[in-house]
């Protein structure tokens, strides 16, 4: 499936708006947290400590929403450098490999010789850990994930390789839309984030997927 990126232009001017706002948010967030962290501590009745933990792990996902929201704006001005893409995944690979091996996944990595490209860094490593999260959260344990890289002509692709249940068309659909998820604790900001990464790229994403799994292609030019 061919991936249609340029609805995250229009994204771009909300995101800009809306980190000033999230920015400030952030800073009664942490007020309220400690102060209730705080009566937390000192309440006695058991009920009262649920209530409290409650609203703190409330705070906790208004806060996780906010720090993926910032990141989309983040990094736009700073320049991209010739690097190489395995590199960049050796260098993530014990925090993947931790983060699998608690939803008892294995990570494998299959590093093909690729010539440097221009990226960011920091934009492609968390182009990276967003859709391997994914793919681990998708994944029953035992099953592995795939990280692979390749030359395909000219292009340098990383493959992202699930063994999850798939995409539903109507999932498919709505990729990338803020907060799309389809989970209990997401956010729905990770693909918007991926897209807004590639498209800065010059890069493309093929998303091919079957009950058997889920493979993400990222297509960058030398
Ligand atoms: P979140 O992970 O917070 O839900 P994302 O933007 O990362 O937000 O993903 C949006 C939705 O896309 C997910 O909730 C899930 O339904 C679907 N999705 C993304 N990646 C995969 C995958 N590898 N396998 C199955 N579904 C996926
Ligand atoms: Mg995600």
């Amino acid at each position: 499936i061919e991936y249609d990126i340029t609805r995250i232009d229009r994204m771009n001017l909300i995101a800009e708006m809306a980190a000033g706002i999230a920015h400030e948010i952030r800073n009664p967030l942490t007020t309220v947290k400690g102060f209730l962290q705080m009566l937390g501590w000192k309440s006695d009745l058991q009920q009262y400590q649920d209530y409290y933990q409650l609203m703190i792990n409330e705070l906790e996902r208004a806060n996780c929403i906010i720090t993926e929201f910032l990141s989309l704006t983040k990094n736009q001005t700073e320049d991209l450098e010739l690097q190489n893409l395995n590199t960049i995944i050796q260098t993530l690979s014990p925090l993947i490999h931790a983060d699998a091996l608690q939803s008892e996944i294995t990570i494998v990595e299959e590093l093909g010789e690729i010539t440097d490209i221009s990226l960011n860094e920091k934009e492609v490593r968390q182009l990276i850990l967003n859709l391997v999260r994914n793919g681990i959260e998708a994944m029953e344990a035992g099953k592995d994930l795939k990280v692979k890289t390749y030359m395909d002509s000219d292009e340098v692709v990383l493959a992202i390789i699930d063994q999850g249940k798939g995409i539903e068309p109507e999932v498919l659909a709505k990729l990338g839309v803020p907060f799309f998820t389809t989970k209990e604790a997401g956010t729905g900001l990770g693909l918007m984030i991926c897209k807004n990464i590639i498209k800065r790229h010059n890069a493309k994403m093929d998303i091919v997927t079957s009950s058997k799994g889920t493979t993400f292609y990222i297509r960058f030019p030398v």
